[in-house]
């Protein structure tokens, strides 16, 4: 019943994807199919249930903010962190470079913005760049108990190539004392662990144990504290989905995190975790059939937290 509910809103759901566009401004991001749209359910009690293309690899974006923030928590406290970005939602694009100067002290407003992520980065432990993103990645092992974690290099690279904007961003954060490390080190963090491949299934993988306040599902033992976990789902709903959190927070009512190639991981507080992949994008930057498809689930499933 479940599984044809799930199948039914997604092939709804799919007729949307020809109004969006795939992103391009990281050129090898406009190489993806428009009309890709996956998702994948994980319930509590290890059901899953699957539609359309769940098993196409594209990479986490934004969603890796998530999890630079779990880290950067875990190893410096909640104090540092927020001392150096802030809690408040933007009614910004993700990229925006203009409050960075006019807040005072100059801090980025919160950790699901490209400025706040890239300081979040800056925060995470680790002698090399190599050893910081091994730590990313073995937090997403075992969190979903798969071990092959990989950057997909051509994405990676694209997008160092083009990524003035999010310099732009970095070194003024160094002028102004926000980050403390190598700049250019610190962006090489930023854009690899951002080309790091999955499918929805395995977001939807992360996005239970979210769910279950962090603990493992199987064995009940904690991946992640129950508070930084708490942090991170309310962040979902503040900022989580760009300057289109409101709505989406009203219309569907789920904490969720989006990225601009596409995906979007969705939390249910202790019911489910949901990965979802349609890149065509709408013009805030999330996934147009995702978004749909989502707002679909949670009113057939009563999802919204509110
Ligand atoms: N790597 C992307 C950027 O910095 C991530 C943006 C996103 O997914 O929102 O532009």
């Amino acid at each position: 019943m479940a599984h044809k509910q799930l199948q039914d809103a997604l092939a709804e759901a799919a007729t949307h994807t020809r109004h969006g566009a795939v992103a391009s401004y990281i050129p090898e991001l406009a190489k993806q199919d428009p009309d890709r749209l996956g998702a994948c359910v994980c319930l509590l009690d290890g059901t899953v249930l699957t539609a359309g293309d769940v098993d196409i690899p594209f990479t986490l974006q934004s969603i890796s903010k998530i999890f630079t923030l779990i880290l950067a928590i875990c190893d410096r406290g909640t104090d540092y962190v927020f001392q150096r970005v802030g809690k408040e939602p933007t009614g910004d694009p993700f990229n925006s470079i203009v409050k960075l100067e006019t807040i005072k002290p100059h801090k980025p407003l919160n950790p699901m913005i490209n400025a706040g992520a890239i300081a979040v980065c800056d925060m995470i432990a680790g002698s090399s760049v190599e050893e910081r993103l091994e730590r990313i990645m073995n937090l997403l092992s075992r969190m979903t108990g798969m071990q092959d974690f990989r950057v997909n290099e051509e994405v990676y690279r694209s997008e160092k190539l083009t990524a003035d904007r999010n310099r732009a961003l970095a070194y003024f954060m160094k002028d102004s004392g926000v980050l403390t490390g190598d700049v250019e080190e610190t962006l090489d963090l930023y854009f690899r662990h951002c080309a790091i491949e999955v499918t929805s299934r395995e977001v939807a993988q992360l996005a239970v144990v979210l769910a279950a306040d962090g603990k493992d599902l199987q064995t009940g033992v904690s991946i992640i504290p129950r508070d930084v976990a708490r942090i991170c789902k309310t962040f979902m709903v503040t900022c989580g989905m760009y300057n289109a959190s409101g709505e989406f927070a009203i219309e569907a009512g789920i904490p969720a995190k989006s990225g601009v190639a596409g995906g979007i991981m969705a939390t249910v507080p202790n019911r489910m975790g949901i990965g979802v992949y349609g890149p065509a994008l709408d013009d805030k930057g999330n996934s147009i059939a995702g978004v749909r498809l989502l707002e679909s689930l949670s009113e057939i499933w009563n999802l919204s937290i509110f």
